[in-house]
């Protein structure tokens, strides 16, 4: 049993500022981006850059944003929320597999709101204890049929449920992780993604803070809640109110 995220970062280009900048002033420059970076690598004049890139995004323009990458392993989550994250299409991802990975003893994640009650817990664990002995079962039949490896595992993982802990490689763009963020650490965003986003987002903010320093749910950047008043958390006023100045 796990309900412990895990978040590591794998990769990140430790000139992701330059490449930025050199992106940007691409746009508006006679030079060829390489030729900036070059520049930048030599001036290394790292209070412009981030003066340049405050001042760009504030306006919106964010496709330069999309040349960085962060590349995070993350493990100890569900594949109910992993089922959410790869909703997310722009981004790439790759997946412990059930067809290739035996998933006896499988770890399984437990609901804060299940995990608090005594009763409601242990009744959880049992039905999970009893679905690690329903998938021996089955693996065992298919076995005895002849069918090895992925071919068995492959229709075991249909009787799993969503609590199963899994592992996945997530690469974002940077842009795409704004987008992510807006979505996923918003109140209305389940617990178990959102603590997820709050992970990345502790990274992302250590890594690139001026990309990241604002960044978080829309009400953060919008200053009011774009939900209507039935989903809004109540933290900030809904836009209508904002509108009518209520
Ligand atoms: C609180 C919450 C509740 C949700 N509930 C449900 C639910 O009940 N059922 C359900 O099915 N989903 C649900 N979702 C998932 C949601 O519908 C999106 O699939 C998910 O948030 C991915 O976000 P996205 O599509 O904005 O962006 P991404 O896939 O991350 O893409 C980023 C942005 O790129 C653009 N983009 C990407 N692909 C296209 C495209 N093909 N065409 C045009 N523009 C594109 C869009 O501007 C998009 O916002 C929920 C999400 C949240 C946060």
């Amino acid at each position: 049993m796990v309900n412990k995220i895990k978040v590591k970062l794998l990769n990140f280009s430790e000139n992701s500022l330059y490449i930025i900048y050199s992106s940007f002033r691409q746009c508006y420059s006679s030079l060829s981006a390489d030729e900036i970076y070059k520049k930048c690598l030599k001036e290394k004049d790292i209070k412009k850059y981030k003066e340049f890139i405050k001042n760009i995004l504030s306006c919106g323009h964010e496709s330069p944003l999309e040349h960085v990458s962060f590349t995070f392993s993350i493990s100890g989550v569900s594949r109910a929320l992993t089922h959410q994250l790869v909703r997310h299409r722009i981004a790439s991802y790759s997946q412990q597999s059930q067809r290739y990975v035996k998933m006896d003893n499988f770890k399984y994640i437990i609901p804060p709101s299940i995990s608090k009650h005594k009763k409601i817990k242990k009744e959880f664990k049992s039905f999970m204890e009893e679905i690690k002995r329903k998938y021996e079962w089955f693996i065992k039949e298919l076995e005895s049929l002849g069918k090895h490896g992925e071919e068995v595992y492959q229709d075991a993982r249909y009787i799993l449920p969503q609590a199963v802990e899994t592992k996945i490689v997530v690469t974002m763009n940077c842009r795409e992780l704004l987008h992510f963020f807006k979505e996923r650490c918003c109140n209305r965003a389940q617990w178990e993604i959102r603590q997820l986003a709050y992970k990345m987002l502790k990274i992302c903010k250590e890594k690139l803070p001026v990309v990241f320093e604002k960044a978080g749910p829309k009400c953060i950047s919008l200053g009011y809640c774009p939900e209507s008043r039935r989903f809004s958390c109540g933290k900030f006023p809904i836009k209508e109110e904002v509108v009518k100045g209520v």
